[in-house]
């Protein structure tokens, strides 16, 4: 008898399974005078540590931890991604791993909105908490007074996703016969160069990923399938062929 395959689909969040991004979107929602200061801002500032300071500011002008919530629940999130991911993980044999740049109450209310709660095996990301007075406290994934990643690839000092991703499968230490990689972002390109050439990245078009896979995949040694998608839908088309 056949073993049933071992699978690992690990997913970024920002405009990979949620068709948004979660860091700009609550600023375009809530406050656009910040947004318009995270722009402004992001070459000077490390981006989480950003984040974590227009989240103050939000919060020192009295915009509530359910105005956040709420704008979180109504970011673009497409039906065919909920349909494929639901549909993969009831037919068994799959783990799903979130690895993402947003924090880890952004990801939590959406997924609790959306009814996938359930979906991750884990979510690695930055930390984020409520505390009493309804400020959110976002820290870096890695702590900046600590040791720092060793990453040459280019991802951001609050996390290598390609260590991160490295980590969670010596953690696990199951060998998954084939590794699907679903992201959009240049900082999605460390970790898929850890991919074998059994394994796929599903690349979302028009972004940060494609470009890099098309100038520096072939000297920076990229040795997985590449898979372009625009739509939720064409992703849910690869997923049920999986
Ligand atoms: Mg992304
Ligand atoms: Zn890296």
């Amino acid at each position: 008898m056949t073993q049933p395959k071992k699978q690992l689909v690990v997913f970024d969040f920002d405009w990979s399974l949620a068709d948004q991004d979660t860091d700009r979107w609550i600023f375009e929602v809530l406050a656009p005078d910040i947004r318009r200061k995270m722009k402004t801002l992001k070459e000077e500032i490390q981006w989480t540590d950003l984040i974590a300071q227009s989240l103050r500011e939000a919060h020192a002008r009295s915009i509530t931890k359910e105005q956040i919530t709420h704008a979180l629940e109504i970011m673009p999130f497409h039906p065919a991604m909920t349909r494929a991911v639901t549909s993969l993980k009831a037919r068994g044999g799959t783990t799903f791993l979130c690895l993402s740049n947003s924090n880890s109450t952004f990801i939590s209310t959406i997924l609790k909105h959306k009814k996938l709660e359930d979906l991750f095996d884990e979510i690695i990301t930055n930390p984020a908490e409520w505390d009493p007075s309804g400020l959110l406290n976002l820290k870096r994934r890695v702590d900046p007074d600590g040791p720092q990643h060793s990453c040459h690839v280019g991802c951001s000092p609050n996390m290598c996703k390609g260590e991160e991703l490295d980590a969670f499968l010596s953690r696990k230490g199951i060998s998954f016969d084939h590794i699907a990689y679903v992201g959009d972002g240049s900082n999605d390109f460390c970790p898929i160069l850890r991919l074998r050439s059994q394994d796929t990245i599903f690349c979302r078009t028009y972004r940060g990923l494609q470009k890099r896979i098309e100038k520096e995949g072939a000297s920076a040694g990229l040795k997985c399938n590449v898979k372009y998608w625009g739509g939720a839908w064409e992703l849910e088309e690869y997923f049920a062929a999986l």
